[in-house]
């Protein structure tokens, strides 16, 4: 039966990347829901079953890791069920730079502010919207542009460890078109200290995406947006050497590379 292959089926991951999960169709399965990384994601329904998308942090280690998934039945029935899924190691490059300290510490204003900031950040992260709000696959932001530089690259200044890359920067030029690469709803549109002019795209099952230094936000929180529409455009914004857009991709609390997320199927229409 297919669902035994499925789960006899090992998945694998590397570290940093997105991956999909799918549960076929089964007489009377009402809700699907998988504990993975201490927490509970559902699934939503597609045509031909059930998926949801996770996420394998760039810092997660190898090896064998079991997503345990509730299956409920009409009759209130509760099924548990073990979908083993397999890490393998990604290598991301590291750079060791050693700088004039000036300008690796901030003055106590801007530490404040990136606190601030980062606080605001985790409480739209906490979120989880328990429904998906896209039908089709995830898309480039710049249509066209298939790939981004430096995910998961980790600095060393002056012998301390930073937080790794966790986005790709993609080519831009000032001006360039910023499209929403799902449709969501906007959790966050504004200026930040390290990521400037910056939109945050909720899209449901825990699945946010981010587009950063942007030159100009054109769209406000709580709006929802539609797949490939304009929600800002290029710049070089918040402490950067020049335009190129960030584009992060969060899956919970995991930080995935963002093209990981175009090579899914979940499109599948509902
Ligand atoms: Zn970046």
């Amino acid at each position: 039966m297919s669902v035994i292959a499925l789960l006899a089926a090992n998945l694998v991951a590397l570290q940093g990347q997105a991956l999909q999960l799918e549960q076929p169709a089964e007489p009377g399965l009402e809700a699907v829901t998988v504990h993975w990384q201490d927490r509970a994601v559902p699934f939503v329904r597609r045509a031909d079953g059930w998926i949801t998308i996770i996420g394998v942090d760039l810092d997660v280690e190898t090896g064998e890791y079991a997503a345990e998934l509730a299956l409920r039945f009409a009759d209130d029935r509760v099924e548990t069920r073990t979908q083993p899924i397999e890490v393998r190691s990604k290598d991301y490059p590291t750079t060791e730079l050693t700088v004039e300290p000036k300008y690796v510490q901030l003055s106590p204003e801007n530490q404040e502010r990136s606190a601030r900031d980062s606080r605001e950040i985790a409480a739209v992260y906490a979120e989880l919207t328990p429904q998906a709000y896209w039908s089709e696959p995830f898309a480039s932001p710049i249509p066209g542009v298939q790939g981004g530089r430096n995910f998961g690259h980790r600095r060393v200044f002056n012998g301390e460890p930073r937080a790794p890359h966790s986005g790709a920067d993609l080519r831009a030029a000032t001006g360039d078109d910023i499209r929403a690469a799902n449709a969501g709803r906007v959790a966050l549109a504004k200026d930040l200290f390290f990521s400037g002019n910056a939109v945050f795209i909720d899209h449901g099952l825990g699945v946010y995406t981010t587009y950063l230094h942007l030159s100009e936000i054109l769209v406000e929180p709580g709006q929802m947006v539609g797949r490939g529409e304009l929600i800002g455009r290029a710049g070089e914004t918040g402490r950067v050497t020049g335009p190129h857009l960030h584009w992060g991709v969060r899956i919970l609390d995991a930080r995935v590379d963002p093209f990981s997320l175009l090579s899914l199927s979940s499109g599948t229409p509902q």
